[in-house]
């Protein structure tokens, strides 16, 4: 008996032909994602009802979805973040839930390296005034030199060190497990959390969002930074405080921020819209040929080795 598989991520569209002969030889029948954009979780629910196995971006898949799922065996993120999905809700229905670790980690990090330099010299606000025929000389900050604050030292914190070698940098780092024979070999350290947001200069977010780290940067946190300090997360929205956000951008006691995520996304009416010192993006970190190529071709390999009963390449749960 052949297997349907439902496939949620619009970007998936653009490696469709480079798959479609592998599902063929599976035997799999395929259905594309028919809204064109994230599915609400009660499209989701109606979807899933008779899929073997979706392959899945940042849609819902929570407890209410998984009841309707009613022959899903496996979950394959297409992507590293699994927040979107209700872990043990899967556990407990035996469906296996995969990922594609790595996968995106250059792509995210190379979003985090321009977002950096755009806030630090207002690349954005430039190209608008410039646009609208003013030719105003912004004055911006340099990064050579400074200190760079890595909250999550996984593969894309790490990707994001090892990029900005080039720009003599002192590197703070911040994990709950921390790998202290990984911060020997880069000459970077390990430092609390508090110490991190003393002494940085720049502070990228790269964990992922979970109980523990919701809101893990909000007034208490934000009040400790330099008031020149820079705020990367292309990680989770829900990780930053974004009221708390706000205020300190607002009130210039923060320098500014580079954010490709949001808590509710899109942002529509979020009053950080509204300031020049945010630099916005729309959850791309990951979206880039090579990157969309690469998760793919992990969660496909994923969903079929498990569809086949199988170990995946990358196990969640
Ligand atoms: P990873 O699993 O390799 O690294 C995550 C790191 O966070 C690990 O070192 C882990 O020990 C650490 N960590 C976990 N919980 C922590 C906590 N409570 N406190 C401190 N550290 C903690 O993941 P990755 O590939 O580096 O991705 C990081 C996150 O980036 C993902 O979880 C995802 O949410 C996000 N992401 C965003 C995009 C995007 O498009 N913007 C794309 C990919 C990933």
């Amino acid at each position: 008996m052949g297997y349907k598989v439902l496939i949620t991520p619009r970007s998936f569209e653009k490696i469709k032909d480079k798959v479609e002969k592998i599902f063929k030889e599976e035997n799999i029948e395929v259905v594309i994602n028919p809204y064109g954009r994230v599915l609400s979780e009660e499209e989701m629910g109606e979807l899933i009802e008779d899929m073997d196995g979706v392959i899945v971006g940042v849609d819902p898949i929570t407890s209410t979805v998984l009841e309707k799922a009613n022959r899903l065996k496996v979950i394959s993120k297409y992507g590293v973040g699994v927040d979107n999905i209700d872990l043990h809700g899967a556990k407990k229905k035996n469906i296996v839930v995969t990922n594609t670790p790595g996968a995106n980690s250059n792509a995210v990090a190379e979003l985090t390296v321009g977002l950096i330099i755009n806030v630090l010299r207002k690349i954005n606000i430039s190209d608008r005034r410039t646009r609208e025929g003013n030719w105003d000389r912004f004055v911006g900050r340099e990064l050579t030199g400074k200190t760079l604050g890595v909250i999550g030292t996984g593969s894309i914190g790490r990707r994001v060190i090892k990029l900005l070698k080039g720009f003599d940098l002192k590197v703070l780092c911040y994990d709950k497990y921390p790998d202290y024979s990984w911060a020997l070999s880069e000459g970077v350290s390990y430092v609390s959390l508090a110490e991190l947001l003393k002494n940085s200069d720049v502070i990228s977010i790269h964990i992922p969002l979970t109980e523990e780290t919701y809101h893990l940067i909000s007034e208490k946190e934000l009040r400790m930074m330099k008031k020149e300090v820079v705020i990367i997360n292309t990680s989770r929205g829900g990780i930053i405080d974004e009221n708390a956000l706000y205020k300190f951008l607002k009130d210039g006691e923060i320098f500014g921020a580079g954010l490709d995520v949001f808590e509710k996304e899109p942002p529509k009416n979020s009053p950080l819209l509204e300031l020049d010192n945010v630099v916005v993006t729309s959850h791309i970190g990951a979206h880039t040929e090579e990157s969309i190529l690469n998760m793919a071709q992990i969660a496909v390999e994923n969903l079929i080795l498990v569809l086949k009963g199988k170990e995946p390449l990358y196990r969640v749960c």
